[in-house]
């Protein structure tokens, strides 16, 4: 038997309970360009044994009270989501935000704007096709798309379907991809107002992927403006850059988030559960929104 002074301390007393499990802070529904509905995407983190879920389709928060109840059946922590494109100095950066307030007018206001730019684009995006015989109609895409952000991904499905691709990659290849003849720019809001919107939500702003774009070198001074966290799990990512990533979130004390940017079958093989988040960060996430909430409440009366 152990003699008192040997004795270890509990590894986890009653007061912080074991971080547990493995969060997927990065999937997409039908609600933007992903296949699955919310209740679909609950369902596979439940077969997978996620402990958390975020919702993060492109410019709509929608699917997220669906989601939320869908994982409130299933036991699974839930946290809403959304991804912006954004730039800065020219190059593009994709900023998600966490923890928003779903009802704030500032955030519908604005988010409807991007839909609107979105909705327009395909628009273009068909009338160039057109332009080069290639008979697609925008309705068969709004059809199949479904939803009020629709993107690419839509309209190379459209095409697949009309027979005019063979293959979602094909359509990329061929019409889509950047500087294609199909391809058309897509508004960009710069980072420091996508930033502020997501702070007026009351939500916290995370670094999308940043391994997949060149913005590195943005970091500092996003910091500067209020970046709160850095996704550096991600299923792009290779354990090289995740631990990178995670290097640069400890120097300038971020928070780290991580996910698999599933989009259900529209790219293949759902990614779901492919990129893991330990549930110790998800609790620190937790942990700034409580404390930014109670910074940002009113201060009671003094007596
Ligand atoms: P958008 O927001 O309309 O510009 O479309 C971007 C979406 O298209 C993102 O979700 C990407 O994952 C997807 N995407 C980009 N490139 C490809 C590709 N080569 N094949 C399939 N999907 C792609
Ligand atoms: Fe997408
Ligand atoms: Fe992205
Ligand atoms: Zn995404």
């Amino acid at each position: 038997m152990k003699s008192p002074a040997t004795k270890q301390p509990p590894a986890n007393p009653p007061s912080a309970p074991p971080a547990a499990g493995f969060a997927d802070l990065h999937l997409h529904t039908l609600f933007s360009d992903g296949t699955f509905t919310p209740e679909e995407l609950a369902g596979h983190g439940a077969r997978l044994g996620l402990t958390a879920m975020a919702l993060t389709d492109h410019d709509t928060v929608e699917g997220c009270p669906r989601m939320a109840l869908a994982c409130q059946a299933l036991g699974i922590e839930f946290i809403s989501g959304a991804e912006l494109t954004a730039e800065m100095e020219g190059s593009e950066l994709h900023i998600l935000g966490y923890c928003l307030d779903l009802e704030s007018p500032e955030l519908q206001t604005e988010l409807r704007k991007f839909q609107a730019v979105r909705q327009n684009r395909i628009y273009e995006m068909v009338a160039r096709l057109n332009r080069l015989n290639i008979p697609l109609r925008a309705e068969s895409v709004f059809a199949l798309a479904n939803c009020r952000s629709p993107g690419r991904p839509h309209v190379g499905r459209a095409l697949v379907q009309a027979g005019l691709c063979s293959s979602l990659e094909e359509a990329f290849d061929r019409f889509l991809k950047k500087n294609r003849p199909a391809w058309v720019p897509k508004f960009k809001i710069s980072a420091l107002n996508a930033m502020s919107l997501i702070h007026q939500a009351g939500g916290l702003v995370v670094m999308a992927h940043p391994g997949l774009n060149q913005s590195d070198e943005m970091i500092p001074a996003l910091v500067e403006q209020g970046l709160d966290g850095i996704e550096c799990f991600h299923s792009r990512h290779t354990p090289a850059m995740s631990a990178y990533y995670l290097e640069i979130a400890a120097r300038h004390d971020m928070l780290v988030t991580g996910g698999s940017d599933c989009h259900g079958y529209s790219k293949g093989k759902p990614l779901i559960g492919g990129s893991k988040l330990p549930g110790i960060y998800f609790d620190k996430l937790k942990e700034r929104r409580r404390s930014a909430a109670g910074a940002a409440a009113p201060r009671p009366p003094s007596p």
